[in-house]
């Protein structure tokens, strides 16, 4: 297929993506990286689970082209075919990949459903022959909204309501900008289940065990999940709703984990992020509304970071510093949305929340920001690319070759 390729998006997803426009994206972000100072004494043997975009592919940047590691990425990704384009995520490995092969550092992908056995066993065998163990950092940046259980074959839905009482607020249309109502119902026992099965810790503490049953983890190894808190009015719908439940969980699980790694020094962590742009966070009611709102105010206060800033942040200032220590905050957790959570910032937001309406939501708020950065996570509006030139849809990843 060589054809224009143009956004395509249907309700908060985009199905088409543009292979240059992604690439682009792969390589500033490289270039970022490549602009601040290396990190030294950073993962040397990296494996990243949700690799393909947002957190997990800024992780996989970081360490690779910050600290020179090697890496594994595994994600859920589509192939173009005949119809349609590949997914956004299959573009920015192959561009990630290419850019690492020319920069002489190992990268691999395995394309399948993490949530697998099959999946697990065809990672822990590549690590295996390719590095005979000793990863020393594993990711886990998954965003999904099912899992099939590895061992019961059950399928669980993942949801985004509150618990207990209605949610009530407003939101924001991504595509027209329109505001409205809505009224989210409490979840069902079962939904908030759901929700932790397919969210929640199960699948990083099964994706630690088979590690450490094969002996590929490393002296000191580390693994880190991400969680997002938040303020107080998306507190029903995110920290206090069904995926507030799954992250709890995701912290018990650290803990479980910690104890697990013991014997090899190990750690377990939990890194609070910022709310982002992503195709996980759009999906979020209320949400991008919040987004819009916090974008305006960080970036007034010349504040503001993407995926890429906020990683290389990660590894620098908190899990690889000098002095070897990981930073954490009171209750342990490394906390990466410390500008988005500083109390000027987020009263600014608060004030201003009660405030949005139709009229003046493209002044106060920055929805053009929020509308820009979701056309570029699938490649579309990026400086330089001309979108009237043809594109080759297929394009191939290296490593699954
Ligand atoms: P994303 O949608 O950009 O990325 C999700 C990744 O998971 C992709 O690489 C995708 O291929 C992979 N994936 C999904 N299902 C899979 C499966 N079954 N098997 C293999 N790979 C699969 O999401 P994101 O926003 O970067 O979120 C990553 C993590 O960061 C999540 O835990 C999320 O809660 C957390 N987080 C996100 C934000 C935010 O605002 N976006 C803030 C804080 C924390």
């Amino acid at each position: 297929m060589n054809r224009l390729i143009e956004p395509k998006v249907r309700g908060y997803i985009c199905t088409t993506a543009h292979p240059a426009g992604c690439a682009k994206n792969v390589h500033e972000q490289i270039k970022f990286v490549t602009s601040q100072p290396p990190i030294a004494s950073g993962p040397k043997k990296v494996l990243i689970i949700g690799a393909s975009t947002g957190y997990g592919l800024a992780s996989r940047i970081v360490a690779a082209f910050g600290a020179k590691a090697q890496t594994i990425g595994i994600f859920f990704e589509r192939a173009a075919d005949d119809k349609r384009t590949a997914s956004a995520g299959w573009y920015h490995t192959a561009a990630f990949e290419q850019a690492a092969h020319q920069a002489g550092l190992y990268a691999k992908s395995i394309n399948g459903d993490a949530f697998s056995d099959a999946i697990k066993q065809k990672a822990t065998a590549l690590i295996k022959q390719d590095w005979g163990g000793s990863v020393d950092l594993v990711i886990y940046s998954l965003a999904s909204p099912r899992r099939i259980h590895p061992q019961t074959g059950i399928s669980f839905q993942s949801t985004l309501q509150p618990i207990g009482a209605p949610y009530r607020n407003k939101t924001i249309d991504i595509m027209s900008g329109q505001l409205s109502d809505v009224c989210i119902e409490p979840a069902t026992a079962k939904e908030i289940a759901d929700t932790v099965a397919v969210m929640g810790g199960e699948d990083w503490m099964m994706w630690i065990e088979a590690l450490l049953k094969e002996k590929l983890l490393a002296q000191a190894a580390q693994t880190v999940a991400y969680s997002y808190i938040g303020p107080t009015l998306t507190d029903p719908i995110y920290s206090q709703g069904t995926i507030g439940a799954a992250k709890k969980d995701l912290v018990a699980a650290s803990k479980i984990l910690t104890q697990r790694l013991h014997a090899i020094n190990g750690k377990a962590l939990i890194s609070v992020n910022k709310a982002l742009v992503t195709q996980a966070s759009a999906a979020i009611p209320v949400v991008p509304l919040y987004i819009s709102l916090l974008y305006k105010i960080m970036k007034e206060k010349k504040l503001h970071e993407g995926c890429i800033e906020q990683i290389y942040r990660l590894y620098s200032d908190r899990l690889y510093r000098p002095n070897g220590t990981v930073l954490v905050d009171a209750q342990g957790l490394i906390r990466i949305d410390d500008w988005e959570m500083r109390e000027d910032v987020q009263q600014a937001v608060a004030a201003l929340w009660p405030k949005v309406h139709d009229e003046n939501v493209a002044t106060i708020t920055d929805f053009a920001g929020y509308r820009h950065a979701f056309y570029k996570l699938f490649g579309f509006e990026v400086e330089g690319i001309d979108y009237n030139q043809p594109q080759i849809a297929a394009v191939p990843i290296p490593s699954l070759l």
